[in-house]
């Protein structure tokens, strides 16, 4: 059994960009729980130490960059999804002062493609670039799908070949971006490139007529991938409805209750009118 929360952060270091602390006060505004989501900044030298004062203060939170691994590794309970993916982004503490972690990445992936009308189909052929650990999400949540296979890229080829040989998902890990690309009906960027600037992770000449592009970075204003994709006739998503339904996983895991989506997509909205 959790405790209710007494304190929410957001672990992480450097924490800069994050949108996360808009949407989840968002939430708790909307749910009248007289909580503020914090960040909470971090040296490495400081997370064992910090994991043990969140134990104590019976608190709660996400976890970014670079530490869904270290928290993985210092949870004394983990459910499924965060055991399959080798990595936790949210955490609460039980009763017992126990620190359990989960990954509401997969199921905000999930919850993001299923927001694409008709989205997934069987037989999916999937361009996944990057093979960190939302690519990870991505490959857990595709075993679900029915007859589904991934082409896989990332700049570390041998990341790739040992990501996809933990999931049940056929795969073949190729050399270049546009190699992914060809013949694929979704492109997942699961890479930070078009996270800060306009770079784009694989040439929009490059994608199949029909695919759809699913962004995982997001920019107020959209990411220059989705932007690009769109002018050419493609169905794109960037990270932001991920964000947001991964988040609200989140709330849900330390809450009990499903969080105000409205209010949370209200708080982005904001920030792009
Ligand atoms: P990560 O663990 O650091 O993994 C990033 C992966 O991308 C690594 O495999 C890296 O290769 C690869 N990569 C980096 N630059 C590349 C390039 N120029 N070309 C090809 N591959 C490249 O990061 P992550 O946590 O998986 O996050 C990846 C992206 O997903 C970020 O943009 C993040 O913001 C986004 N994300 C979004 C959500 C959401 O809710 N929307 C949730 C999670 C993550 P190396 O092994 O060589 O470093």
């Amino acid at each position: 059994m959790k405790s209710r929360p007494e304190r929410v952060v957001l672990l992480g270091h450097p924490l800069g960009h994050s949108l996360s602390p808009l949407i989840q006060n968002a939430a708790l505004r909307a749910a009248a729980i007289p909580l503020v989501y914090e960040l909470l900044d971090v040296p490495r030298s400081a997370l064992d130490d910090t994991l043990d004062d969140l134990r104590r203060q019976h608190a709660a939170g996400n976890v970014t960059v670079p530490y869904k691994e270290a928290v993985f590794s210092a949870c004394d309970r983990l459910a499924d999804t965060a055991r399959a993916i080798g990595a936790v982004n949210t955490f609460w503490t039980a009763v017992d002062g126990a620190l359990v972690g989960d990954n509401t990445d997969v199921g905000g992936f999930q919850a993001a493609v299923r927001q694409l009308p008709g989205l997934p189909r069987d037989g999916e052929t999937v361009a996944l670039l990057g093979a960190g650990g939302a690519a990870a999400a991505v490959l857990h949540a595709m075993e679900g799908w029915p007859k589904a296979r991934v082409r896989v890229y990332s700049r570390t080829r041998h990341r790739a070949e040992e990501l996809v040989q933990r999931f049940r998902v056929p795969a073949e890990v190729v050399s270049a971006a546009d190699a992914a690309a060809a013949g694929a009906s979704i492109v997942v960027n699961a890479t930070p490139v078009g996270l800060r600037d306009d770079s784009m992770p694989v040439a929009v000449d490059a994608l199949p007529k029909e695919c759809v592009v699913l962004d995982l970075a997001y920019r107020i204003g959209e990411t220059a991938l989705v932007r690009a994709a769109r002018a050419r006739g493609h169905r794109a998503m960037d990270g932001l409805t991920m964000l947001v339904e991964q988040g609200a996983l989140s709330f849900e895991r330390w809450f009990g209750v499903a969080p105000d989506r409205g209010a949370m997509w209200n708080a982005v909205k904001q920030l792009s009118s």
